[in-house]
């Protein structure tokens, strides 16, 4: 199949142009007659005044919508059209793996060594046909430590392949549909290549990828199992395969992502119910399951300016602190890997005291076993938030650009460290608790200045 054999998701075929979509969606807020306009503007591929440039990717529309149209997807359709227009801003190649530079090839700088030692296991790792995957994901990759050395790995096979781009669901997320549709042939033909029947993923980004939009969107078909890990770890609490030691006894409240809005919500329990078997009390924020606010990374996605970029993807998250913080619980929980290193680095940036763990961590320590928390959130926290400023300033000089490869290019590898002396300032920097609290207040004060929403 071709990128132009793309079968949109949105149906306007069945759209009655009711605008309750944009009116009840909890970033805009449009009034009604304004959403109407506004999603005839979108369907017509007009110049959108809100939606476009402010929507945070959240996937509540698609639920709101009576008609179950999919208006989620008309918004993706109209990014991609601006992405072949105008490419994607310089910071960008953050997310990138095959882009110099990028978060993976900078972060080799600081891994320490147990965990370059379970990097190098997971990405030079071949399954076996009779192996249970668990596919780890570019955003573990980030934090090796949440899972590395856990006996929840026992008789799985731990892939690392940071160039799956997570099935592509953070580019389906941009919009980047065309993108996305390489992504989905490539991993087909990994898969293949593997031939294991049972696939299990951290994230629920990434079964909805490829149950839904690999199969549906882009023509790409698997048999496969694809398993959800918190189905997959609550089935192993019933069954006692996973042994609670330690009720934690711990009030928390609980993220839902983006994604677990798709495919009807049935990624809303299973979390809830893995805690309240490790003792935790779950005390909901205002804004969950249907209605959760993003943790702020799609503020990117409805970029306006390059610079903007990480002032956005801050200030939407701290709607979610103010939320969680609300609730008087003692931590928040996030069971998404992406949604985890945003919100660590805003917990920092913002100097919020709430606790913030995966849900992972929260089933290992009810296990009875060690983490290093929170020194190793800190201390990752820092090194995102130095790649981040590092990468911020070199694009300043650099112009859009479009993905051009999805694999890495063996003679030009885009993931070995390279000097980059200007990052390794700034990291040393950052090693000083009055140059982090000066720089938290920095970013704080510049935060209404270049944020554009
Ligand atoms: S997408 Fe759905 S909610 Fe939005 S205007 Fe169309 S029918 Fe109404
Ligand atoms: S994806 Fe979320 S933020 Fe964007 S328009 Fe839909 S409901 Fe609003």
């Amino acid at each position: 199949m071709t990128t132009s054999e793309r079968t949109p998701a949105f149906r306007e075929d069945l759209c009655n142009l009711c605008g309750k979509c944009l009116h009840l969606c909890p970033v805009l807020h449009l009034p009604l007659e304004v959403a109407k306009i506004e999603v005839k503007r979108l369907i017509k591929g007009e110049e959108s005044k809100y939606v476009l440039n402010k929507c945070n990717t959240c996937l509540s529309c698609n639920l709101y919508c009576p008609q179950e149209v999919n208006p989620y997807q008309l918004i993706l359709e109209r990014w991609n059209d601006r992405y072949k227009k105008r490419g994607a801003p310089p910071l960008y190649r953050f997310i990138c793996p095959t882009e110099d530079p990028n978060i993976w090839q900078l972060l080799n700088h600081f891994l320490s060594n147990r965990e370059r030692r379970w990097i190098y296991k997971w990405m030079n790792s071949t399954p076996k046909s009779e192996d249970t995957i668990l596919l780890l994901g570019n955003y573990t990759h980030l934090f090796p430590f949440i899972i590395g050395g856990s006996k929840l790995l026992e008789n799985l096979k731990p892939i690392d392949k940071i160039d799956q781009w997570e099935g592509g669901a953070y580019l389906y997320q941009v919009g980047y549909l065309d993108i996305v549709q390489n992504i989905a042939e490539r991993c087909k033909r990994d898969f293949d290549k593997w031939g294991a029947k049972n696939i299990i993923h951290l994230l629920d980004a990434v079964q909805y990828i490829f149950s839904e939009v690999h199969p549906k969107e882009m023509g790409v078909h698997y048999e496969k199992n694809f398993i959800n890990f918190n189905e997959w770890m609550l089935e192993k609490l019933n069954s006692r395969e996973i042994k609670i030691e330690n009720d934690l006894n711990l009030d928390v409240t609980i993220h839902d992502n983006c994604f677990s809005k798709s495919l009807g919500g049935k990624y809303w329990d299973p979390p809830r119910k893995i805690l309240a078997k490790c003792g935790c009390n779950i005390i909901e924020m205002k804004h969950i399951k249907d209605n959760s606010l993003c943790c702020g990374f799609g503020a990117g996605a409805s970029w306006v300016k390059n610079i903007a970029i990480p002032f956005d993807i801050i200030s939407e998250g701290t709607k979610k602190f103010k939320e969680a913080e609300k609730t008087g619980a003692s931590a928040l929980i996030s069971y998404c890997t992406g949604c985890l290193y945003l919100l660590w680095a805003t917990k920092e940036l913002l100097g919020s005291k709430i606790d913030i763990f995966h849900i992972v961590e929260v089933v290992r320590m009810a296990m009875g076993e060690k983490l290093d928390y929170p020194k190793a959130h800190i201390k990752r926290a820092w090194d995102i938030i130095a790649i981040i400023t590092y990468q911020l300033f070199v694009s300043i000089f650099q112009k859009n650009f479009y993905i051009s490869r999805i694999t890495y290019n063996k003679d030009k590898s885009t993931y070995q460290p390279k000097k980059n002396s200007l990052l390794r300032i700034i990291r040393f920097l950052f090693n000083i608790g009055i140059v982090r609290k000066v720089y938290a207040k920095f970013f704080r004060f510049l935060m209404p200045l270049f944020n554009t929403r």
